[in-house]
């Protein structure tokens, strides 16, 4: 008996050490570390009346060799945006040089400091 037991308890640990690995493994996955090239870069699109916002992902960049263009209505008229933390809405940065200090959407006054992130290369 005392074997059959220790059997039963051996089956047992290596069931729960598979599910424990399994886990692992899952967790692994699921928690993968965020890459650069997986960074979200902002964009708006200025050709219509409407802006139109989108993502690129860092690493789809090079797979605009001319420049970004709107997913929207394939327009070039794209500009790099961050997103007002009051309505959500993207809001074109460095348009003419300047950083806003407003919303164009709902007029919350935004914190300019922040801005420098979005300057990294791209743009035009
Ligand atoms: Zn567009
Ligand atoms: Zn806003």
């Amino acid at each position: 008996m005392k074997m059959k037991r220790s059997h039963v308890i051996g089956v047992v640990s290596a069931v729960v050490m598979g599910a424990a690995g399994i886990g692992l493994i899952v967790k692994f996955f699921v928690d993968k570390p965020e890459t650069p090239a997986d960074k979200v870069t902002l964009w708006i699109c200025l050709a219509e009346d409407v802006p139109h916002e989108f993502d690129v992902k860092v690493k789809d960049l090079g797979s605009f060799p001319n420049g970004v263009v709107c997913p929207v209505c394939g327009s070039e008229d794209v500009h790099r945006a961050m997103q007002c933390p009051e309505c959500g809405h993207y809001i074109p940065t460095g348009l003419h040089g300047a950083t806003p200090e407003t919303c164009m959407f709902c007029g919350a006054e935004l914190a300019g400091g922040k801005i420098d992130t979005f300057h990294s290369k791209g743009g035009h």
